[in-house]
């Protein structure tokens, strides 16, 4: 067991101090565990996913941390809206139309700020936050998960020992690639090219820090995203082949998709490009388990989906919730087993296999959200509960009505959401 007996000792240790890994620190801090975030960045530190969905409420307000949205003057996002291609906007979408309940408002959030605050109120609850510590191998005792090596910030490596770990390292999947675990959904292939403006505009009233997503041809989309401090997060998402079309040049590529698309290159005409153009490929996977003895995987450094309905985040804090909550279980029942994260393991894959369906039915060149609903008007509560993050309630029947729906019509242009008056 490789230095083991020099390092330092804790219930868990949990890699990445991203949404998921700050998460899964505070609540296994609240829960009394000794854990320690490791962290390879120094915060704040540039992070992409900004729109977060009504759902996530509930992880604020279990991690004590509602009141910071107030004060970091974050948009209120009240609604998504869809722009068609001819750029035809659609009623906005408003939470609050169905939903009785403060998570109706949720927010977009500049994650260097938000990812810090997070981190910060895992050290305030009690989690030992290290950054600048860069997590290089799992040690084992025998078959079992027994704690990290990390490269420390300074220079060196330590040994942290503990009953279990969490891989919360996002997209940079530590154990999922170490393991061979990592699946690529090959119905999702797309690839991202983004950017941000200042003094870009932005809609009145209560759309000011609407989500909007406008079709571009080609089963692809923008989205357009108001930041704090004048600033639009706007990035494009279509299948490589489309994107690199004439050129692999993404400042190219940026400037010509918008100026294609009416909507995105109406509000952009007022603003200034602040930031470099950034590429992100191999969009959707998913590991093919989710642990082992003494160790589990949450958040992106499990499973990555299209952002196209912004899960990501709402996906990453839930997950390290119900990682945490099954460590710290197992730590109380005798210790922490494969067996340890079979219910989290059935409920992530409930959660993200939902959101799939959705992303592909908004993919189908063949289906309109909107025709589906006039279809299928008693199945509209349950589309609002796959959109605002209610997950985890049954919706079977609105998934098998969609399935039967897509396959039995067809049209030769993009989905269009409910409520869109094209
Ligand atoms: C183009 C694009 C647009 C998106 N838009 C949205 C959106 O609008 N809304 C939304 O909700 N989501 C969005 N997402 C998804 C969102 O960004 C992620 O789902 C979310 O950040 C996942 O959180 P996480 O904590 O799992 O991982 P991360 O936030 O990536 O955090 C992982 C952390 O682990 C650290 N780390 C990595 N390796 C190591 C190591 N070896 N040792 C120590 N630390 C390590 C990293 O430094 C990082 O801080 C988008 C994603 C993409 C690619």
């Amino acid at each position: 067991m490789n230095g083991m007996d020099t390092g330092e000792r804790y219930d868990c240790i949990v890699i990445g101090g991203g949404p998921a890994g700050a998460t899964a620190g505070t609540v296994l801090a609240q829960h009394g565990r000794r854990v320690a975030v490791l962290e390879r960045e120094a915060f704040p530190r540039y992070h992409i996913g900004e729109s977060l969905m009504p759902y996530t409420w509930f992880t604020f307000e279990r991690l004590g941390v509602l009141d910071w949205f107030e004060q970091a003057a974050c948009p209120k996002k009240y609604s998504v809206q869809f722009v068609s291609t001819t750029g035809k906007v659609s009623q906005p979408f408003y939470f609050f139309e169905t939903i009785e309940h403060p998570c109706s408002t949720t927010w977009q959030v500049l994650r260097s700020d938000f990812d810090r605050m997070l981190l910060d109120n895992a050290r305030a609850k009690g989690a030992d936050v290290r950054q600048g510590t860069v997590a290089r191998e799992l040690l084992m005792d025998g078959e079992r998960a027994a704690g990290v090596r990390a490269d420390v910030a300074g220079g060196g490596s330590r040994t942290f020992r503990a009953d279990a770990v969490i891989d919360a390292t996002g997209r940079d999947t530590f154990l999922a690639s170490k393991l061979g675990w990592k699946r690529r959904d090959p119905d999702l292939t797309k690839i991202s090219i983004f950017t941000y403006y200042r003094g870009a505009k932005r809609d009145p009233g209560l759309d000011e820090g609407a989500t909007t997503v406008a079709y571009i041809p080609e089963k692809g989309w923008f989205w357009y995203i108001p930041l704090p401090d004048d600033v639009v997060s706007v990035g494009v998402v279509a299948e490589a082949d489309y994107l690199y079309r004439d050129t692999r040049d993404p400042e190219a590529i940026f400037a010509r998709e918008a100026a294609d698309c009416i909507w995105i290159a109406d509000h952009l005409s007022t603003g200034t490009r602040i930031e470099p153009v950034r590429v992100t490929g191999e969009f959707s996977y998913r590991a093919e388990a989710i642990g082992g003895n003494g160790f589990c995987l949450a958040g992106d450094a499990f499973s990555f989906l299209d952002p196209v309905f912004s899960t990501g985040v709402f996906m990453a804090l839930k997950s390290g919730e119900m990682a945490a909550d099954a460590v710290h279980r197992g730590l109380d029942t005798g210790g922490v087993t494969a067996e340890t994260f079979v219910d989290y393991e059935r409920d992530m894959r409930w959660a993200l296999d939902q959101f799939r369906q959705l992303v592909l039915s908004f993919y189908n060149q063949t289906f309109s959200f909107r025709d589906f609903i006039r279809a299928h008007p008693n199945l509209h509560p349950r589309l609002v509960d796959a959109l605002v993050g209610n997950v985890f309630a049954d919706l079977g029947p609105l998934f098998e009505a969609l399935r039967e729906f897509s396959a039995r019509t067809s049209r030769p242009e993009l989905a269009q959401p409910a409520g869109t008056r094209t």
